[in-house]
C-alpha cells in the first residue's frame, strides 16, 4: 500500500472486504483489481470533498481534505460497519488499522 495513506488503505480494504491481516500473497488477482479500483474511487471522492490535487491529501496523518463522516471504518472503532459488524482497531507496525472482522476476510 505504499503511496496510499493509511486512511485510504483502511477504507479500500473495507470496501473490498479484504482483511488487513491477510498476507499480500494471499490476495487474489481479482481482489487486487477490486482494491485498486476502490482506492481510485476513494481518492476521487477525497478530491471532490474539498481538494483539487492529490498532494492535498498526502499529509502524514492523512486527515486533510477528506471529511470524517465519509469514513466507513477509519477511526470508527466500536461503531457499526455497513454490514452490521463492529469496527475494530488493530495496531500493525506502529500504526492503527481500522477494520470490520465480520465482512473483511
Ligand atoms: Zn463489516
Amino acid at each position: 500500500m505504499v503511496g496510499v495513506g493509511n486512511i485510504y488503505a483502511c477504507e479500500a480494504l473495507n470496501r473490498s472486504h479484504i482483511s488487513p491481516t491477510r498476507k499480500a500473497n494471499k490476495v487474489t488477482k481479482k481482489e487486487c483489481q477490486v482494491l485498486v479500483n476502490e482506492i481510485k474511487v476513494i481518492l476521487a471522492e477525497a478530491i471532490q470533498a474539498g481538494g483539487s490535487t492529490l498532494r492535498d491529501f498526502a499529509g502524514v496523518d492523512g486527515t486533510l481534505g477528506y471529511f470524517p463522516h465519509q469514513f466507513r471504518v477509519y477511526d470508527k472503532e466500536g461503531s457499526e460497519c455497513e454490514c452490521g459488524g463492529i469496527v475494530e482497531r488493530l495496531v500493525q507496525g506502529g500504526r492503527s488499522t481500522f477494520w470490520c472482522p465480520s465482512c473483511q476476510i
